[in-house]
């Protein structure tokens, strides 16, 4: 099996900017480009294989054994680049239960990586007291829920676990990679009394939020990377992710368990597997097969490395 190039699915939600196409080369007509679903299988936006002229869906399925062992039912993430030139609602995702049983769709965890920032930009982290159901309802009413969020300042080479159940939001001003469940379940609880392009405000789910969400301040889980230095950033059950510095020429080991996906975030060089070889540039994705073998990246790239998890009742 070979490395191939993906195409993203590109989304333009109102709150969207023009960074992705002025600054990371991603081609649409789409005026304003909000988000681009660099590694999707999601019947919402599935990315498609360069040069191959077939969905990543269609090329998975011709080519079994692709994603690993890890992966018996299929992708189970979704990557993306997104740009908030505002703020994304105020919003939570359910955990899988409750996406199984109320959405036929899979529950949601996701993780973010700064890749850079308006000076003064933030992001909304879980609540920063605990609230009851019905203070938290009130408050959504009263237009008042903010006061109620925790408010984190961000900078590029930030990460963060964000747990389904957790309320978030992206703040204005950020460009995040973010890696999540496969999952395309978004209950939005605020959205600023905002109107879309056609003067209608958007749905809120409040009920269904208020259901999943964790009514209690959540410990605090930035990190940081160091720029110039490879380094493990999320560990969680599903995926982990790496912030991947390519020093001139790295070598990645590859092995049957897990694909692994390259998003890369700055700099220029090529990116090889076995005989076949791409130049990459920012903002181009990639996805190496589960075979034993080594990915070969030269030049001073930048990257964020996608793994899935074997999960543990099957190792
Ligand atoms: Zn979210």
């Amino acid at each position: 099996m070979e490395i191939i190039k993906l195409i993203p699915a590109c989304k333009d939600y109102l709150w969207g900017g023009t960074k992705l196409k002025t600054e990371y080369n991603k081609k649409t007509d789409l005026e304003k480009l909000a988000e681009t679903w660099e590694i999707s299988v999601h019947r919402d936006g599935a990315s498609l294989v360069d040069g191959k002229d077939c969905t990543l869906n269609e090329y998975l399925d011709n080519n079994p054994g692709y994603l690993g062992t890890a992966c018996p039912d299929g992708l189970p993430i979704l990557a993306k680049l997104i740009d908030s030139a505002q703020s994304l609602s105020i919003q939570v995702h359910p955990g899988e239960e409750y996406a199984q049983k109320y959405e036929n769709d899979h529950g949601k965890t996701e993780s973010w990586f700064v890749v850079s920032s308006e000076p003064g930009s933030f992001i909304y982290f879980g609540v920063n007291r605990e609230v009851t159901r019905v203070e938290l309802k009130k408050a959504i009413e009263d237009n008042t829920i903010l006061d109620y969020l925790n408010k984190i300042y961000v900078k590029p080479g930030d990460f963060i676990l964000i747990e389904a159940g957790t309320i978030h939001a992206i703040g204005e001003g950020l460009l995040i990679c973010e890696v999540q469940q496969n999952s395309n379940v978004t209950y939005r609880m605020y959205d600023y009394d905002r109107k879309d392009a056609n003067g209608n405000k958007r749905q809120l789910h409040v009920d269904k939020a208020l259901d999943v969400s964790i009514m209690k301040p959540i410990e605090g889980a930035v990190g940081t990377v160091d720029p110039e230095k490879t380094t493990p950033m999320i560990d969680c059950d599903l995926f982990t992710t790496e912030y991947f510095v390519a020093k001139g020429c790295s070598d990645s080991l590859t092995d049957e368990t897990s694909f692994t996906g390259f998003i890369f975030l700055d700099g220029c060089g090529t990116i090889a597997f076995k005989e076949k070889c791409y130049d990459y540039r920012k903002g181009d994705t990639f996805m190496v097969p589960a075979e034993n073998g080594v990915v070969k990246v030269t030049g001073n790239g930048k990257a964020i490395k996608i793994r899935i998890k074997q999960s543990k009742e099957a190792a």
